[in-house]
């Protein structure tokens, strides 16, 4: 079956398409700038392969619906496309960002999903919109296929109440579902199935620790296969320093920032979001920049990474608290994935708790699944890519083949 996966922002649309046969990635696309007087249309055609096809287009598209149908006559070119027509397409998977509490798998998405959906705007405001658009514009496209959604939220639905709850008053719980709910879960339960695999258990055995670090980061507990904390709460906030969010800090600095900076909730708001983390720091939150700039004995960098990877510090401990017995720590996504030195920092002095990298093994950049601990390590480390498109094609695929 060919599975469409739709990743949908307020003026952008990501897709790709894949055959689930062989899990091959047949075209991924972006289209930008929705909206504005010139959008942009990328498309790769069997991306990473010899046959690496890139087309590029320039041309208005006023909204979702134009983008989505430019995608499609791409996909279908007679010359470039890898699929003959609309019709080629098995099933639609849609990443969702919100499904509140209402959601803790991936969904056939029907009226009812949709008003659930909806109702949780308030919960993710700029995500669940865009992410509507996405499934409307397909439903209207792909008619008579089945669309599904797959939630940020919803590996985290397992988390008991001592995890989830914040110790405010319950009526903010009850009335307003003021609670955490933990996102990057498609990606933090594909690398615990891709780390059950390689430490050859099944998952509703392994006991985990997934960091996630990218731009956003997240760091997630996982007991028996099941996620039981995660650091990001109610929003994309909070826990671990990010590219722009600032993850923990205490809440009476946005009281602080009001009464002495003079500055209103919807400023406190954005450079919470996007002024802090690694580039309130320092000003850059790429970490290759900020590596860079600690070889020009740039401070700030250097305090920058200092604070980002403390912090992952602390919470594989505190994790390693919740966990008791962990079977494997395992680092992903862009900075995860590619940065020694990040995950040198953030396992640093942990010796004592079984925890020893193979630096050499840890130097080593592969795009495979890697194990970085050493031999004595009594908690093996791996380095495992994620691949979000793929984990929400084969979510898409469990759920329409029942
Ligand atoms: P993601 O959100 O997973 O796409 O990750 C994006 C982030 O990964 C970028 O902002 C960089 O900070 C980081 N990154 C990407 N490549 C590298 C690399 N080779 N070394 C260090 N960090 C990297």
């Amino acid at each position: 079956m060919k599975i469409l996966v739709i990743n949908s922002g307020s003026s952008s649309i990501k897709y790709q398409v894949l055959d689930m046969e062989s899990e091959s990635v047949l075209a991924s696309g972006l289209v930008e700038r929705i909206g504005e007087p010139v959008g942009n249309l990328v498309t790769k055609f069997h991306p990473d392969t010899d046959q690496e096809n890139k087309v590029t287009r320039e041309q208005r598209i006023a909204d979702h619906k134009q983008g989505m149908l430019a995608a499609i006559s791409l996909l279908t070119d007679s010359e470039v496309g890898v699929i003959e027509d609309a019709s080629e397409i098995g099933a639609v998977g849609h990443r969702v960002v919100h499904g509140g509490e209402d959601f803790h798998e991936p969904t056939v998405i029907t009226p009812e999903v949709l008003e659930a959906i909806t109702a949780n705007i308030p919960l993710a405001p700029l995500h669940n919109p865009a992410n509507l658009d996405g499934i409307t514009v397909a439903m209207d496209i792909f008619a008579d296929v089945k669309q599904v959604a797959v939630f940020d939220t919803a590996f985290h639905q397992t988390m008991p109440e001592r995890a989830y709850m914040y110790a405010l008053p319950y009526a903010y719980y009850a009335e307003d579902r003021i609670r955490r709910y933990g996102f990057h879960g498609t990606s933090h339960k594909f690398i615990a199935a891709e780390t059950a695999k390689l430490l050859r258990k099944p998952l509703a055995e392994c006991n985990l620790i997934t960091v996630h670090l990218g731009n956003g980061c997240s760091m997630t507990a996982i007991e028996n296969g099941q996620s039981v904390d995660t650091s990001l709460g109610m929003t994309p906030l909070e826990g671990l320093v990010m590219g722009t969010r600032s993850g923990d800090v205490d809440p009476a600095i946005h009281t602080f920032l009001h009464r002495n900076k003079g500055m209103d909730i919807e400023e406190i708001d954005a450079v919470l979001n996007k002024e802090s983390g690694l580039k309130g720091l320092c000003g850059m939150n790429d970490m290759r920049d900020i590596h860079d700039a600690i070889a020009e004995g740039n401070k700030q960098a250097k305090i920058a990474l200092d604070v980002q990877t403390y912090r992952n510090k602390k919470y594989i401990g505190a994790y390693m608290a919740v966990l008791g017995r962990v079977d494997a720590i395992v680092f992903t996504a862009g900075i995860g994935e590619n940065d020694p030195k990040v995950r040198e920092l953030s396992l640093q002095g942990m010796e004592v708790f079984g925890i020893q990298l193979d630096l050499e093994a840890n130097a080593q950049r592969v795009k495979q699944p890697t194990c970085i601990s050493s031999k004595e390590s009594t908690i093996p480390v791996f380095v495992i890519p994620t691949n979000e498109e793929l984990a929400i094609a084969r979510e898409t695929l469990q759920v329409v083949q029942g």
